[in-house]
């Protein structure tokens, strides 16, 4: 007899074609190994061509699953590179990963209002080539993670990334969901729009009116998120990078309490990272530095690589954005703030936009 779980396999596949359900093969492979220490494996991964498939398999699902004691989930992934956290882990082995590559349109972009419109397959690298394709008016922001993930998948799942626009769930709005129960919404000002007519404020503000909703999806899975609104930022006229940074080990603390003036000041409005020295030698060595067949440094090779890349025991990494006259005085007030401190400031050369 066919088990409950290959007859849903071929049900799946009557809605978005054979070659779109995976059961095995190195894709396969990759979405079932997780860096988390518990794995689970999910049963496929279902590739929808369209919207219209996300709707049609949810359907199938609630039809099964009213049907049978063994009940199925669906687990949303955008890009499913979520590396270091869950991966593409479901958490559990009855979980098929509908996995939403296909839905990768961008659409409504604004240049006055600096918005666009994202499905929840499309990569970082698509949006900038999008965004230089329209001559870089507005910026995006971006992770240190692949060019190939999700923008939308990681900004659900609360990523973070470097510039103003760097926490980045506060910059997506006017979800549109697909509920467990079959059923679409769209929340913010875009319960209002419908295909013929935009409401004007979407887009604008994100809170919409009455109860604001967009959490119960962010680090959740409680909703298909097929798209969503991205506020992009204006190109500044310059930025500049700095980096400061400490030789003491024990001079974290005051490092952070410096930021954290100089970020409540609004001197500093971009993310901060702050590395410690094996973060940065990570990210400074390549690979005839550190080979990948060697596992760990040895103290002398730390040593040496600290030199010569001139790192420190902790480095906070930040950016001005502004006019040139601003960002001179940013400048200004971070050197005036640090020197008072064993701080150690250095900056890149100042960019412009286009830099
Ligand atoms: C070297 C390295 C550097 C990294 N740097 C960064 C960094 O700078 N910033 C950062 O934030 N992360 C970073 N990461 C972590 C990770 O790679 C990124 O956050 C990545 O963008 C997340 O994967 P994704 O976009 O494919 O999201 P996905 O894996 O697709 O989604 C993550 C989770 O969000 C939920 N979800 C996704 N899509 C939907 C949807 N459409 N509807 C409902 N729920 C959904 C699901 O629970 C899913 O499991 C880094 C990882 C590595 C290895």
């Amino acid at each position: 007899m066919m088990s409950k779980k290959l007859e849903l396999v071929n049900k799946i596949e009557a809605i978005v074609g054979k070659p779109n359900v995976l059961t095995h093969g190195e894709m396969f492979d990759e979405f079932s190994t997780s860096t988390m220490k518990e794995q689970t494996h999910p049963c496929a991964v279902i590739i929808p061509n369209n919207k219209n498939d996300v709707f049609q398999i949810v359907k199938l699902f609630n039809d099964v699953n009213s049907q049978n004691d063994e009940k199925f989930q669906l687990h949303p992934i955008s890009s499913g590179k979520n590396w270091g956290y869950t991966c593409s882990e479901a958490g559990s082995d009855n979980a098929f990963l509908l996995y939403l590559v296909n839905l990768n349109n961008i659409t409504e972009y604004d240049d006055t209002l600096g918005t666009v419109r994202i499905g929840a397959g499309v990569t970082q690298k698509q949006l900038y080539d999008f965004l230089k394709e329209k001559g870089l008016k507005f910026w995006m922001d971006a992770t240190g993670s692949s060019v190939d993930c999700s923008v939308l998948g990681n900004s659900l799942e609360r990523g973070f990334g470097h510039t103003p626009a760097g926490n980045h769930f506060e910059f997506i709005s006017d979800l549109d969901v697909v509920l467990g129960n079959g059923k679409a919404i769209s929340t913010g000002f875009r319960q209002f729009s419908d295909e013929s007519k935009r409401f004007a404020s979407e887009g604008i503000y994100k809170w919409g009116v009455g109860p604001y909703v967009d959490g119960i999806f962010s680090q959740s899975t409680l909703g298909i998120v097929t798209e969503a609104t991205l506020k992009l930022i204006a190109a500044p006229e310059c930025y500049l990078p700095f980096f400061i940074s400490t030789q003491k080990d024990t001079n974290i603390n005051v490092l952070v309490d410096r930021i954290r003036d100089l970020r409540e000041r609004q001197v500093v409005k971009s993310c901060v990272h702050i590395t410690n020295l094996d973060k940065s030698l990570q990210a400074a060595l390549d690979e005839s530095d550190w080979p990948l067949s060697k596992l760990s440094l040895s103290d002398e090779d730390r040593k040496r690589h600290t030199k010569a890349y001139m790192l420190n025991e902790w480095t906070a990494s930040g950016a001005l954005y502004g006019s040139v006259e601003e960002v001179e005085v940013w400048k200004k007030k971070l050197n005036a703030r640090l020197q008072m401190e064993s701080l150690k400031y250095s900056s890149l050369a100042k960019l412009n936009s286009n830099g």
